[in-house]
């Protein structure tokens, strides 16, 4: 399966994607991952990066399709993936478009996870990821065994430069701003599937399996 995962920062993305790629056995391409590594390693794309990310403004279209064609073109993409994050412009779902025809290989599905703003705000000012494996936690909606330590990896746990309130507000504006359209854009090619976000973890993995064996049948 070539699936997407939309929705707003918070809506549950990266706690999904983690789920769902063990079901599928489809690797998770995580653009906020990648870029957060490259900061991490001090590369010249996280150098690039950072001053957008801080912001909480999008890193430029042509960086962000450069990572994920490079990506898209590895072996283990051949049989499906998972895209978290990516598309966020429409520039960058005409570029993915381009990208997919070129290997004749069209998405599947487009999950968008929705959940309210009050809601959004709560779980990112919330989130704590691990330094070592990326796994996302929540001090409240879904603690580690031991606080501050990864369940996965024994990796420490942080909370994200950019999951602070004041660029919280700036993210979700972007996202409706730049984001919400392609919305639109995918339900024009009868690819969207709504998921309610408001649900537990589980309920929300529940219906997106749903939805996928409803696509595949
Ligand atoms: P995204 O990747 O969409 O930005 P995450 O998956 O990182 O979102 O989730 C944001 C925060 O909300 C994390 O702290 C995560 O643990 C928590 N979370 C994710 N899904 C739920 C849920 N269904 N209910 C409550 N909290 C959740
Ligand atoms: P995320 O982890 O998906 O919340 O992304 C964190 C940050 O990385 C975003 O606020 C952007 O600055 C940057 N980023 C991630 N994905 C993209 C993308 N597709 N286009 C542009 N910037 C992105």
């Amino acid at each position: 399966m070539r699936t997407l995962l939309m929705g707003p920062p918070g809506a549950g993305k990266g706690t999904q994607a983690v789920l769902l790629s063990k079901a599928l056995a489809a690797p998770h391409i995580s653009t906020g991952d990648m870029f957060r590594k490259a900061v991490e390693e001090g590369t010249a794309l996280g150098l690039e990066a950072q001053g957008f990310m801080d912001a909480g403004q999008l890193v430029p279209d042509e960086v962000t399709v450069g990572i994920v064609r490079e990506r898209l073109m590895e072996p283990d993409c051949l049989k499906g993936f998972l895209l978290d994050g990516f598309p966020r412009t429409i520039p960058q779902a005409e570029a993915l478009d381009r990208i997919l025809e070129s290997v004749q290989a069209p998405l599947d599905i487009v999950l968008n996870i929705a959940a309210g703003r009050e809601e959004l705000m709560a779980r990112i000012t919330g989130r704590r990821m691990c330094h070592v494996c990326g796994a996302s936690f929540h001090v409240l909606f879904n603690p580690p065994a031991k606080e501050g330590v990864c369940d996965q990896c024994g990796g420490e746990l942080y909370q994200r430069d950019d999951d602070g309130a004041e660029t919280v507000g700036k993210r979700l504006d972007v996202y409706e701003r730049q984001t919400r359209p392609l919305l639109d854009w995918y339900a024009k090619q009868g690819l969207v599937a709504d998921i309610d976000g408001n649900q537990s973890v589980e309920d929300v993995a529940g219906e997106i399996m749903n939805a996928i064996h409803g696509r595949r049948s």
